[in-house]
């Protein structure tokens, strides 16, 4: 369970509003359970129910289990697409082991906003459901070509196209080190796009394969094959 608090052993926990109704009233927790609890700061505690009413769960943090885990360096650059596929994008790179989410606008999303308290309960959840100690970073809402113009110099960007691009597998082989993937919306980059994000420096076009792939599918395949190719 994530708490948004500094966490240390032989001290006490506070849990109120929804975490505390779901150890309460969902778990039905007991004095003396077990809980596991992690602050995104220092790392994973053993903790166990002093109290739990209904609105308050009291816990007492007896052990540390885990120090805050590294997470590899990819950034997932999201398009913005839908709600309901953005949450899911958000929960599935959470799980696969991102460490920072960047959503972009661009010219043919069909929607302009993404709420950061949704990501970030999407991001809670997915952390606490796969048991990660670090949340992802989650970066504010740019457009595109601002995006582009302050790239940080040392991150190379794996532009994910369906138009063709170089072998995904082998291109990350080639590239090691801080990397980031970048996803169209729904109905993909303009030409104008296309062609901005093809010469940045930085950026290596590459293909996921021969067929036009859902933004989803798209983000979820080349975080997997990318995890799978990245040394350590
Ligand atoms: N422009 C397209 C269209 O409407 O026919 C499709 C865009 S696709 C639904 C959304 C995004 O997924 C693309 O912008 C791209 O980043 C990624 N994508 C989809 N298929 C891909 C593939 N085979 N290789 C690399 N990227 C892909």
């Amino acid at each position: 369970l994530f708490v948004d608090q500094p966490l240390s052993c032989d001290q006490m926990a506070e849990i109120d509003g929804n975490a505390a109704h779901y150890l309460a009233n969902v778990m039905r927790l007991k004095e003396g359970a077990p809980v596991k609890l992690f602050d995104d700061r220092s790392g994973e505690y053993l903790a166990h129910v002093i109290s739990a009413a209904k609105r308050k769960v009291s816990l007492a943090i007896t052990e540390k289990l885990r120090e805050r885990e590294a997470v590899p360096d990819l950034w997932l650059v999201q398009a913005l697409v839908k709600k309901d596929r953005l949450d899911w994008i958000a929960e599935k790179s959470c799980e696969l082991g991102i460490a920072r989410f960047v959503p972009v606008l661009t010219n043919r999303c069909v929607v302009d906003k993404a709420k950061d308290d949704r990501l970030r309960s999407q991001m809670i959840e997915a952390s606490e459901q796969c048991e990660r100690t670090a949340l992802p970073e989650i970066a504010q809402l740019t457009k595109l070509d601002a995006l582009l113009a302050s790239w940080p110099p040392e991150r190379i960007l794996f532009f994910c196209d369906e138009r063709g691009g170089d072998n995904f597998a082998a291109s990350v082989k080639d590239n090691a080190g801080p990397a980031a993937l970048i996803i169209g919306p729904e109905g993909g980059f303009t030409d104008q796009e296309n062609a901005a994000i093809r010469a940045h420096p930085n950026a290596r076009a590459v293909s996921l394969g021969p067929r036009i792939l859902r933004a989803d599918t798209a983000a979820v395949t080349a975080i997997s094959a990318w995890m799978a190719q990245a040394p350590g």
